[in-house]
């Protein structure tokens, strides 16, 4: 996330005429209408149409993704509650953000404003040379429900910024010399003495990455990424549930000028059975028994995950009652497996023969009882 100077300059809701809590497809809209206005080729030679149509991009560049948009809507926030831009010291020293290096979270400002100022004078802001990390990516999988039960490798494909195969992320055509930076000594920031502070400012030899390239790799342009949708392979934990995110530490976007590369978070779709359902790590499962079945008892093959197993119906089972088959759920991500539920059902035919009919009637002159007897004298 880079901070600079037009974020607290420009309003970018006016630039794009939309109110400050416009939805993403207003600003979008408001951005295409615009920028087809603006365009160059529709305006050719029209310099300011350029500069228009340059700063509405910036604009859209930031309002249109999310992120970005909230990093500057608190950056303005903030610069509106007195933080910040034009800050004036009492030595009249004024530190200006473009001092504090672009990189620079938002965060580090106050610790610089907290720390550096009311200390002694001269006293020196601390400021980490850390260098940025790569953003974090995120895609989504659909696993079917068998791999989210016990676990899988599937294949994804990533979308963003990758290192540069090219130069390896070195930015520098392969054989060329990348030099540390004489001016910063490789730190990519330089002390400025402001009178009462003295801050570092971004190297403006090396831009801030310690490096000096003399022949710049012709694939990336010497950034040393390139944007590429990367095929790759992810681990789906056994058991997992369906809207899980699972993290994959690095494999992000690298990170500039050698930074540690961001994270790749990974949303998994799990696709319903078209009979076991999910409860936890116990699948649940509704086994239609017929009468006889039910009321003789019998022996019946049941699925699981793992192929059939026989499961002793009792005589005299009624509906409703649940089996446990332990050990025949999902696995568990702390090892071990849940249990398989079976409820049963007893289904009734719906078309009778005369000869069932006939059994069914004598069925009923034999057993005159009604189960509804306990619900009272009148039923
Ligand atoms: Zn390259
Ligand atoms: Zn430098």
């Amino acid at each position: 996330m880079s901070i600079n100077r037009d974020w607290l300059e420009k309003d970018y809701y006016a630039l794009l005429g939309v109110a400050k809590n416009a939805s993403q497809k207003e600003i979008r809209k408001a951005y295409r209408a615009l920028a087809q206005k603006n365009h160059p080729d529709a305006n050719p030679g029209d310099t300011s149409a350029e500069d228009r149509f340059k700063e509405i991009s910036a604009a859209y560049d930031v309002l249109g993704d999310e992120k970005k948009r909230k990093e500057y809507d608190r950056v303005r926030e903030m610069a509106g509650a007195g933080f910040g831009f034009g800050f004036g010291g009492p030595g009249g020293a004024r530190v200006r953000f473009e001092d504090l290096g672009f990189e620079e979270s938002f965060g580090d400002l106050f610790n610089l404003f907290g720390g550096g100022f009311g200390g002694p004078a001269g006293s020196r802001a601390r400021r980490r040379t850390v260098r940025r990390k790569g953003a974090d990516l995120e895609t989504a999988v659909r696993v079917t429900f068998e791999e989210a039960a016990t676990g899988a490798t599937v294949p994804v494909r990533v979308a963003g910024a990758s290192l540069c195969e090219t130069c390896g992320g070195s930015g520098a055509t392969p054989g060329t010399a990348v030099r540390t930076c004489p001016e910063c000594s490789g730190t990519g920031a330089v002390a400025v003495d402001q009178g009462l502070f003295s801050l570092n400012r971004t190297c403006g030899v090396c831009g801030g990455s310690g490096r000096l390239i003399e022949s710049p790799c012709q694939t990336c342009g010497g950034s040393g990424r390139t944007r590429s949708s990367r095929p790759l392979k992810v681990k789906v934990p056994p058991g997992v549930e369906d809207g899980a995110r699972i993290r994959v530490s690095g494999r992000g976007e690298p990170g500039p000028s050698g930074g540690e590369p961001g994270d790749l978070y990974v949303v998994v779709h799990v696709a319903p059975h078209s009979f076991f359902g999910r409860k936890g790590a116990n699948l649940t499962l509704s086994l239609p028994l017929t009468f006889p079945e039910a009321a003789l008892g019998a022996d019946v093959k049941v699925p699981t995950l793992n192929g059939s197993v026989t499961l002793r119906i009792p005589p005299g089972t009624d509906a409703g009652k649940t089996f446990r088959l332990r050990g025949h759920g999902a696995s568990k991500p702390s090892g071990g497996r849940g249990d398989l539920l079976v409820t049963v059902t007893v289904e009734v035919p719906k078309r009778l023969s005369k000869r069932e009919r006939e059994l069914l009637e004598q069925f009923r002159e034999a057993h005159p009882e009604s189960p509804r007897a306990r619900l009272g004298n009148d039923n």
